[in-house]
């Protein structure tokens, strides 16, 4: 049996049983997760309000060999998020967030960036202005993070044509007038749309934030990078997950 104590972000709460839960953690040094924290329904327990969904935490858990649930020993809250569980808009935004990771993410593999990044991102819809736009540059970000950074910049047809106008799933960018057909299924792109993902991909999430696209870009990116995402988690439910 193993020792394990690392910086922790709770995706997901399952019960378990008469009186457990089935806890999916994102942590800092070992990646996704998943633990039983034993008696953590019954009314007074040793883990308080630690395992309510994105609370950001320091995790001690025990591991045992051939079993992948680790045993959860001990969790302190190092920030609640409470203020983001108070608004059913921002828990069905941070639910999706944490969604995303737990489908795009393997089991038991560091990703510190992720970490950062969710934990950043969590913090701006807590107390940011503009929470679509956060939530459209978590999936840009956590996109390019997992390896599926589309092109937004040259055609991705192959041929070093320049521009685009349709976006293809499949190809993994967008596609010029001439290569469009090449992929029935390609999607158009407006040019606003793609100036700003062509933006935001060159910088970081935060700094993403001094971009103020329109309510129609943001919509147009939106449902684009949800559908990419989809198709590349090969999920049934379109823009769901
Ligand atoms: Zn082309």
């Amino acid at each position: 049996m193993s020792h394990l104590s690392t910086e922790a972000l709770v995706l997901s709460t399952l019960r378990l049983g008469e009186a457990d839960k089935l806890i999916t953690f994102f942590t800092l040094t070992r990646g996704k997760i998943a633990g039983v924290a034993k008696g953590a329904r019954r009314f007074k327990n040793r883990f308080g309000a630690a395992l309510e969904p994105f609370t950001q935490c320091h995790l001690v858990a025990f591991e045992k060999t051939q079993n992948k649930l680790v045993r959860i020993n001990q969790v302190d809250i190092l920030h609640s998020f409470q203020k983001l569980r108070d608004d059913w808009d921002t828990i069905e935004l941070g639910t999706q967030m944490a969604r995303l990771v737990l489908r795009m993410t393997p089991e038991e593999q560091p990703h510190p960036a992720i970490y950062h990044l969710l934990q950043e991102a969590l913090a701006f819809l807590e107390t940011g202005l503009d929470r679509s736009l956060s939530f459209i540059l978590f999936m840009v970000k956590l996109i390019e993070e997992c390896g599926f950074q589309p092109q937004w910049t040259i055609c991705s047809g192959g041929t070093g044509h320049g521009g685009g106008t349709t976006f293809s799933h499949r190809e993994g960018g967008i596609l010029c007038d001439r290569c469009a057909t090449r992929d029935a299924a390609s999607v158009g792109i407006s040019a606003d749309a793609l100036q700003f993902l062509q933006t935001v991909s060159a910088a970081d999430f935060r700094s993403g934030h001094s971009q103020s696209p329109s309510i129609l870009v943001k919509r147009e990116v939106e449902t684009l990078l949800r559908d990419y995402i989809t198709y590349m988690i090969g999920s049934k439910k379109r823009g769901r997950w």
